[in-house]
C-alpha cells in the first residue's frame, strides 16, 4: 500500500477545518443555529425534509475519501447516484446500485421514503472494478437548500499520496502497476517509469483514483 496520509475537511458553513472524527458533531452545531434562528422568527422558507448524510470509501477505496452532504427528503436515489457520479465517480458511464442488507435499492425510490437517522446502506459504481462506498444518515432535520438536491457540507481534502520509487508527493498513478503497488508516481519518477504513457492517470481526490479510466 501507497503511505497515504489523510487529510481535514473544510466546512462550508462556517469555512471551519475538521477532521473526519470531529466533523459529524461539528456540523451538528453547524446546521443548528440557523434552524433556532428560523423558528424564533417563525419565517421558514420552504423548509423541507433533509437528510445530512456521511459517504465515505468502503473496502479497497479505503476510508480517506468522505463526504457530509445534506439531500432533500424528496431527492431520489438516482439523483443521489448523479450526484456521486458528477463529484467522485464517473469515468465510462458504467452500471451503479444502492442496497441495503441484501436488498437492493430502486433509483425511483425517494429518500424519505427509505431512510431514517441512524441507517447504513451501500453503494456500488462498476460492478466489474467496482468502486464500493458505505452511507449512514446521520440526522434528519427540516430546513432548505441553496440549490439543487444535493449539497457538499464538507469534503476531504486530497490525501497526500508518498511516491513508490521516493519521497515526493504523488501526482500520476500507472495503472499497470497499481496492482503491485508500484503504480504512486511523482512527476520526476514518471518521467523514467517504463510503462506505456497511455496506463498513466491523474491522482484525483476521489475514492475512484487509479481506477478504470478515471481521472476526475
Ligand atoms: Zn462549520
Ligand atoms: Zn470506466
Ligand atoms: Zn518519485
Ligand atoms: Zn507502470
Amino acid at each position: 500500500m501507497a503511505k497515504k496520509l489523510p487529510l481535514n475537511g473544510t466546512c462550508a458553513i462556517c469555512k471551519g477545518t475538521v477532521t473526519k472524527k470531529e466533523a459529524p458533531k461539528h456540523l451538528q452545531k453547524c446546521l443548528q443555529p440557523k434552524e433556532k434562528n428560523e423558528k424564533t422568527t417563525g419565517r421558514r422558507k420552504s423548509s423541507a425534509k433533509i437528510f445530512h448524510l456521511l459517504v465515505e470509501g468502503y473496502g479497497l477505496s479505503g476510508d480517506l475519501y468522505w463526504m457530509h452532504l445534506k439531500a432533500l427528503g424528496r431527492a431520489s436515489f438516482g439523483d443521489l447516484d448523479m450526484f456521486l457520479r458528477d463529484t467522485w465517480l464517473e469515468c465510462c458511464g458504467h452500471m451503479s446500485g444502492f442496497s441495503a442488507g441484501e436488498e437492493e435499492i430502486d433509483m425511483n425510490e425517494k429518500l424519505s421514503d427509505i431512510l431514517s437517522p441512524g441507517q447504513t446502506w451501500l453503494y456500488e459504481y462498476d460492478f466489474g472494478s467496482t468502486t464500493e462506498l458505505l452511507l449512514k444518515v446521520v440526522s434528519e432535520f427540516e430546513g432548505s437548500l441553496k440549490k439543487g438536491k444535493v449539497e457538499i457540507l464538507v469534503r476531504n481534502e486530497a490525501p497526500q499520496i508518498i511516491c513508490n520509487q521516493c519521497e515526493k508527493p504523488a501526482t500520476t498513478i500507472c495503472v499497470d502497476c497499481i496492482y503491485d503497488n508500484q503504480g504512486w508516481l511523482c512527476d520526476d519518477c514518471a518521467g523514467k517509469h517504463g510503462c506505456d504513457e497511455e496506463m498513466f492517470l491523474p491522482l484525483v481526490n476521489s475514492p475512484r483514483t487509479g481506477v478504470c479510466a478515471y481521472a476526475g
